[in-house]
């Protein structure tokens, strides 16, 4: 039976060091603080970014979440980014996914600062990850989060096979290039990929970020390796379930971590650790 990746307590552990730099910050003069602007009233966003406001109060960082009406138009969205990334009390800034049709995505993270760019999506931090950059810069935090799980597990990454399923900006690519720069020897599969489980099956590290339930099983998996499951996906019967089929995975995998309690709780925990890093790079 694999050894279970217990997100939920590493993020305790992450949390409870993020409260500690807060309070450091604090005694500098400075607060930590975190600007969440939605637009829209898509409701998986409207629990999302409550979760991450009730998380961030505890730990001491200030939150503050900025609603906008569904029909802001892009010109207004860039114009309020604007004022925040000029207001030097502000650390971190994100825009909440998705955004209405007349709002283009991709304009907007490259207009978020890249000294404020809390999601870590910015072209120039993502440049400065594909480069294995020196700087300290933010990381899109799920791929961020996927990393100290593997190193508080210990899993070896220099030389190991590191196989990506699915190519997202948000997870699958950066999550390569953070491997990369670790000395894994990283391959990337999508849907394009033909008998994608010939490479599964090779993988020392399987990293899974479809949105397909059950999409690997077993049988894909080396034995021994380590799995990790960032899908979200619901069941027929309502239940949240990942992209692995964890009842076949988990005789063969050495380790693997569950839906939920796995990746999820780790994503959060990051944003709110790289938003202290932001407001400790700022100083
Ligand atoms: P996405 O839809 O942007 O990308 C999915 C990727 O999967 C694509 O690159 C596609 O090529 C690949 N893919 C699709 N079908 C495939 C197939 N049959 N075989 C191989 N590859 C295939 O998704 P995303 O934003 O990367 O999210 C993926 C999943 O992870 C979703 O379930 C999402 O909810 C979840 N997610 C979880 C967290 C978290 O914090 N737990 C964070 C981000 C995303």
């Amino acid at each position: 039976m694999a050894e279970l990746i217990d997100g939920k307590q590493l993020a305790k552990t992450i949390n409870a060091r993020t409260q500690q730099a807060v309070t450091q910050l604090k005694a500098q003069g400075i607060s930590p603080k975190l600007i969440v602007i939605i637009v829209g009233d898509d409701q998986a966003s409207q629990i999302y970014v409550r979760n991450k406001h009730r998380k961030a109060k505890q730990l001491g960082i200030i939150s503050e979440t900025r609603q906008l009406p569904e029909e802001t138009s892009q010109a207004e969205l860039l114009e309020i980014i604007d004022q925040y990334n000029h207001d030097d009390t502000v650390h971190g800034l994100m825009v909440q996914s998705p955004l209405p049709p007349q709002i283009d995505e991709d304009a907007i993270t490259r207009a978020i600062s890249p000294a404020k760019d809390a999601d870590g999506f910015n072209p120039v931090n993502v440049g400065n990850l594909y480069s294995n950059s020196p700087l300290n810069f933010p990381v899109s935090c799920t791929p961020k989060g996927i990393m100290t799980m593997l190193a508080a597990y210990q899993v070896k990454l220099a030389g190991a096979n590191a196989v990506i399923v699915g190519r997202s900006n948000i997870v699958g690519r950066p999550m390569a290039a953070l491997l990369l720069n670790a000395s894994a020897t990283v391959t990337v599969v999508h849907s394009h990929t033909k008998n994608m489980q010939a490479y599964t099956r090779e993988a020392d590290i399987l990293i899974v970020a479809t949105g397909i339930a059950h999409l690997i099983k077993g049988e894909d998996i080396k034995p021994g390796a380590t799995v990790i499951d960032v899908g979200m996906n619901r069941d027929e019967d309502g239940k949240l379930t990942g992209d692995v089929d964890f009842d076949s995975a988990e005789s063969v995998a050495g380790k693997i971590t569950p839906v939920p309690g796995g990746v999820g709780p780790m994503t959060i925990a990051t944003l709110l650790q790289q938003t202290v890093e932001l407001a400790k790079w700022s100083e």
